[in-house]
């Protein structure tokens, strides 16, 4: 069921602690962890808590949720002193736009110039 933790989501188990990540921060309805394989010198990935496939699903059923990974973004921006020299959010949404873990996921990326457009 939509929402609910799925026995075969490498996400879900990081929020059930099965599976251990660096966490930077974590609210009632999000988690933020280090990326495993980082693309700059911060790279951190802010999650629902609960299981969605991806950020436009999440949004339909829960929109609250979504500008709660918003507003962590923005946390961690500042706590990482990424936020004067510019910094990306991004959503990857389907395959074709490299998204490989299906469970929604905001990466916050910063602490080195970045290019527009991505590859
Ligand atoms: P996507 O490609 O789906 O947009 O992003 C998935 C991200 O999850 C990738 O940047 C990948 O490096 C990261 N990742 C995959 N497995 C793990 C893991 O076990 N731990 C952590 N911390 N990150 C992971």
């Amino acid at each position: 069921m939509a929402g609910e933790p799925q026995a075969d989501c490498l996400f879900c188990k990081i929020v059930e602690g099965k599976i251990p990540a660096t966490v930077v921060r974590e609210t009632e309805t999000t988690i933020a962890f280090r990326d495993i394989n980082p693309q700059a010198p911060t790279h951190v990935l802010v999650i629902p808590k609960v299981h969605y496939p991806d950020a436009a699903s999440l949004a339909a059923a829960e929109p609250a949720v979504i500008a709660d990974i918003l507003r962590e973004a923005g946390e961690i921006a500042a706590e990482e002193k990424i936020a004067d020299h510019g910094y990306r959010v991004v959503f990857n949404t389907g395959a074709g736009a490299g998204q490989t873990v299906f469970h929604a996921h905001l990466h916050v990326l910063g602490g080195r110039g970045l290019q527009w457009p991505p590859g």
